[in-house]
């Protein structure tokens, strides 16, 4: 698998980023998707094993335009993983009382407890994105927040936390077919938001202020990746696969057998036996 891990070092100019990219699986969809499957029960098999051991804690962060596909990756990648382990937290426009707190305040609550699977679609993001492309608070109050996140991510993952960024990469001309279809499609039309249309005009503003998040908040212990996702199953492989090897270099093992289970098993047959 390519690597599109952001480097920690360096700028970055997503315009080098192919949202069309296929890496090896040029033509190769369908071997795509059994892939995927396979991701899928590997998947099911290390959050079981993330539950149990009840150690390390996962977050996930999905970013990107509208329609990018937050929504589909969290339906695809998480395909047969037991709900019990897995949150979802969507960050929307803030409540008044959030806007009366410091911006990471809503964030903290939501963050993975031991054994848990996280993921934020959408995130503290936001107040270096959407509030600054719309200059919802000055500069000098955004420009720090990059430290802010740094410092906040280092710690949850200092207490334990595995974190994980994906920046889902569409070009415009994607997303112009998607709101079609939102249009199109009566079972998209929900989906479909005329307000988004406005927020495209600032489609500009936004690559410049993801690139300087991408580039100030890739860390090695937060980095981004940057997922060319105009092909959505290409996409859905890519997430699955970084999430994937990522639980599996935790080298998690289930708990300790219960003291004298020997004596259990015993005592548990004689208990069958006598009903029997
Ligand atoms: P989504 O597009 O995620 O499916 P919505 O259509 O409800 O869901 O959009 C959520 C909106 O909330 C987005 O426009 C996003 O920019 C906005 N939002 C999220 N966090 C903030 C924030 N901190 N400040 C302002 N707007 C925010």
């Amino acid at each position: 698998m390519k690597d599109y891990r952001v480097p920690t070092k360096g700028g970055i100019k997503l315009d080098d980023y192919d949202p069309n990219d296929v890496g090896e699986y040029e033509g190769g969809k369908q071997t795509a998707k059994d892939i995927l499957q396979e991701l899928n029960e590997e998947l099911e098999a290390l959050q079981e094993l993330l539950y149990a051991e009840h150690k390390h804690k996962l977050l996930i962060v999905l970013q990107g335009m509208d329609t990018s596909g937050k929504d589909g990756t969290i339906r695809h990648v998480f395909e047969g993983v037991n709900p019990q382990g897995v949150k979802v937290a969507s960050f929307k426009v803030p409540t008044p009382v959030e806007l009366d707190h410091d911006y990471l305040w809503r964030v903290h609550q939501k963050t993975p407890a031991k054994g848990e699977i996280v993921i934020f679609n959408r995130s503290h993001y936001e107040d270096v994105l959407v509030v600054r492309v719309h200059n919802l608070v000055p500069k000098e109050t955004w420009q720090k927040r990059y430290r802010h996140i740094n410092e906040f991510e280092r710690r949850l993952a200092e207490e334990g936390a595995t974190i994980l960024k994906f920046y889902l990469h569409i070009n415009q001309d994607e997303q112009a077919q998607r709101f079609l279809e939102r249009v199109e499609k009566p079972h998209k039309h929900w989906k479909f938001n005329p307000g988004d249309l406005e927020e495209r005009k600032y489609w500009k503003d936004y690559q410049r202020a993801y690139e300087d998040a991408l580039k100030r908040t890739s860390k090695t212990w937060a980095p981004w990746y940057v997922i060319p996702a105009n092909h959505k199953w290409y996409r859905n492989l890519v997430v699955a696969a970084v999430i994937v090897e990522s639980l599996k270099n935790l080298k998690m093992s289930y708990p300790a057998d219960v003291e004298d289970l020997e004596t259990y098993h015993k005592r548990l047959l004689e208990m069958t036996l006598s009903k029997a």
